[in-house]
């Protein structure tokens, strides 16, 4: 089996050991321990000075979001979504069924988001702004310094989900004033899913006293107060703060940097290789190195979706709604390497040359 999705993904050996053993009890010292040293790390990782701000949820990441939309934001506020898409338009249903006022700004699926998709909402008295910066349906990576900026011009709440950018991209939270991040165990941290981590800027922390949340599970000021001492309100997913502790101590051992340009070169590696065999790549918008999306004009991208499956036992990200037939995306997070990429490669261009003889034309 060869997986390239985004999450969950192929997993490295050391996070596939432990999750093999048997969790001690987790009331301990140890434990406590253990999740302050994986707070820490993870805390310097996303780029949060204070390492305090962070929260460990068993849930995920849609509940991440929306526990983020309960806890953070007040009936007062204005809001507005960055919607390029699957998770852009999340956003605003989650925004909706919890009755807060927003607004959206709708892309195109590859349509690149710029200043003059902002223009028309500034100084219009909005108060916080939503972002996926990288949005997996479609692979666009946001310009981070043009949403930052325009959040700090108009005194805009700046929430970040960061769920497929944060270890596949550059972040960091407070370089660009950010003041929510929300990240997940299945995807950059390549960890089984079930965890979502929330990290909170100094202000947002100071914002959520006055807002009482009605909910009990998902109360950020309990998660706050219990991770003073190391632990979580209730049973965490034990296992996966084991799994978060041993990919950090491999993240560690490589390096950030290093980890990063990993990920960078295999994602170049895909699109050279693949742009070579004559598939087509969106090239109008800027790409994530998560994850790269294929075109397919002749409406052939879900066929060749279930034949990498059903033939070779190949996994790649499929799209949902009117893209379906046209487009697939394969992740470079995961312990994939180069020649990974060329197996794909060559078994999809097998599948393509055979839909050529049936008539089936799929490259430029
Ligand atoms: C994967 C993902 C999520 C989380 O989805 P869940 O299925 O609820 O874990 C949220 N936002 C983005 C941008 C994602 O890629």
């Amino acid at each position: 089996m060869k997986i390239f999705i985004i999450g969950p993904v192929q997993m490295y050996d050391e996070v596939l050991k432990v999750r093999k053993a048997d969790f001690p009890y987790f009331r301990t010292d140890l434990f406590s321990s253990m999740m302050k040293n994986n707070s820490q790390r993870l805390a310097s990782l996303i780029g949060c000075k204070n390492h305090n701000n962070l929260m460990f949820f068993t849930m995920s990441g849609t509940a991440a979001m929306e526990a983020t939309i309960q806890n953070c934001v007040k009936d007062s506020d204005k809001c507005l979504v960055i919607n390029g898409g699957t998770f852009g338009k999340r956003f605003c249903e989650l925004l909706k069924c919890n009755n807060k006022k927003y607004d959206s700004i709708d892309l195109n699926w590859n349509e690149q988001l710029t200043e003059k998709h902002l223009a028309p909402f500034d100084n219009k008295g909005y108060t916080v702004l939503f972002v996926n910066l990288h949005e997996t349906s479609s692979g666009q990576l946001y310009n981070i310094e043009l949403l930052s900026n325009f959040c700090k011009k108009n005194g805009l709440i700046f929430i970040v989900d960061a769920i497929s950018t944060f270890l596949a991209d550059k972040y960091n939270m407070d370089r660009y004033d950010i003041d929510v991040t929300i990240i997940s165990s299945q995807k950059g941290l390549c960890c089984s899913a079930g965890m979502s981590i929330i990290a909170l800027s100094n202000k947002m922390l100071h914002r959520i006293e006055d807002i009482h949340p009605t909910t009990q599970y998902f109360n950020f000021k309990d998660y706050l107060m219990n991770m003073q001492r190391g632990q979580t309100p209730y049973t965490p997913a034990v296992g996966i703060v084991h799994e978060i502790d041993a990919i950090l101590t491999l993240i560690d051992k490589i390096g950030l940097d290093k980890w990063l340009s990993k990920i960078e070169e295999k994602a170049k590696y895909f699109r050279k290789k693949a742009s070579e065999l004559g598939l087509v790549i969106p090239n109008n918008y800027t790409l994530s190195n998560a994850i790269t999306p294929v075109y397919f004009e002749n409406n052939t991208a879900n066929y060749i979706v279930q034949k990498l499956r059903e033939d070779f036992d190949i996994y790649v990200n499929p799209c949902g709604g009117i893209l379906a037939d046209k487009l697939l995306r394969v992740s470079h997070i995961g312990n994939t390497t180069l020649s990974d990429i060329d197996y794909l490669l060559e078994k999809i261009s097998l599948i393509l040359d055979k839909n050529n003889k049936e008539g089936k034309y799929d490259r430029k």
